[in-house]
C-alpha cells in the first residue's frame, strides 16, 4: 500500500515537473501574481510563512542546505539585501546589533565555553523570521528567546534558541511553550490585527 503511494507520489511529482517545464510562462505569471499578492497581503503572507515554517520544522537539514546553496548561488544579492535590510530598518538593525553584542556578553560572562560567541545568525529562524512562539512573520524588533528557559536547566546554546516577537517572548517567560496555548491564540489575533511586529 505505502509502496503504491509512494510510486503515485513520485508519478505526480515527475508530471507535476513536466508541466512546469512546458509550461514555464503560464507558471511564472502565476507565481508572479502569488507572489505580489503575499507581499502585499500580512494574512497571505502568514499563511505561506506557516506553510514555510512547517517544511522547514520537517526537513531541517535541507532547509540549512538550501540556505547555504541560495547564498552561495547569490553573494550580490546577499550583500544588497543585506545593505537595503540595513538602511530601511536603521534603527531595528542598531537595536539587532546592541542585543547581539549583549548576547555575546552574556555568554562570555555565562563562561558557556563551547559556545563562547553566539553568532545570532545561525539561530534556526533567523532568516526566515518567523517568530518561534507565535509563528508569525517578524517584521521588526526581535528577541531571543531560550526554548527550554535557563531557569528550567534550558541551555545557552544554538538548539535551544529562537527568534521571537518581544511580546511573545515576554508573554512566555519562564513557561514552557506546551504551556502556553492561550496566550498563543491571543498573542496572534493581536499580532495579526495589529502591523504584526
Ligand atoms: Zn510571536
Amino acid at each position: 500500500m505505502s509502496q503504491d503511494n509512494n510510486n503515485t507520489k513520485s508519478k505526480n511529482a515527475i508530471r507535476s515537473r513536466e508541466y512546469r517545464i512546458k509550461n514555464a510562462e503560464k507558471v511564472k505569471l502565476y507565481e508572479d501574481r502569488r507572489n505580489e499578492r503575499r507581499r502585499n497581503d500580512p494574512i497571505e503572507r502568514s499563511k505561506k510563512a506557516l506553510i514555510d515554517k512547517r517544511w522547514s520544522e520537517n526537513n531541517p537539514e535541507r532547509k540549512r542546505n538550501n540556505n547555504r546553496i541560495w547564498k552561495l548561488n547569490n553573494p550580490d544579492k546577499c550583500r544588497s539585501y543585506g545593505i537595503k535590510y540595513r538602511s530601511s530598518h536603521e534603527r531595528v538593525y542598531n537595536e539587532n546589533q546592541r542585543m547581539l553584542s549583549q548576547l555575546r556578553r552574556k555568554s562570555v560572562i555565562n563562561d558557556n565555553r563551547d559556545f563562547s560567541i553566539i553568532d545570532i545568525r545561525a539561530i534556526d529562524n533567523y532568516y526566515s523570521r518567523i517568530c518561534g512562539i507565535c509563528g508569525l512573520p517578524i517584521e521588526f524588533k526581535f528577541e531571543v528567546d531560550h526554548i527550554i528557559p535557563l531557569s528550567r536547566n534550558g541551555t545557552h546554546s544554538l538548539d535551544n534558541l529562537q527568534l521571537t516577537h518581544p511580546i511573545c517572548n515576554r508573554t512566555k517567560h519562564s513557561r514552557l511553550q506546551k504551556d502556553m496555548k492561550l496566550d498563543i491564540v491571543i498573542l496572534r489575533e493581536m499580532l495579526v490585527g495589529t502591523d504584526i511586529s
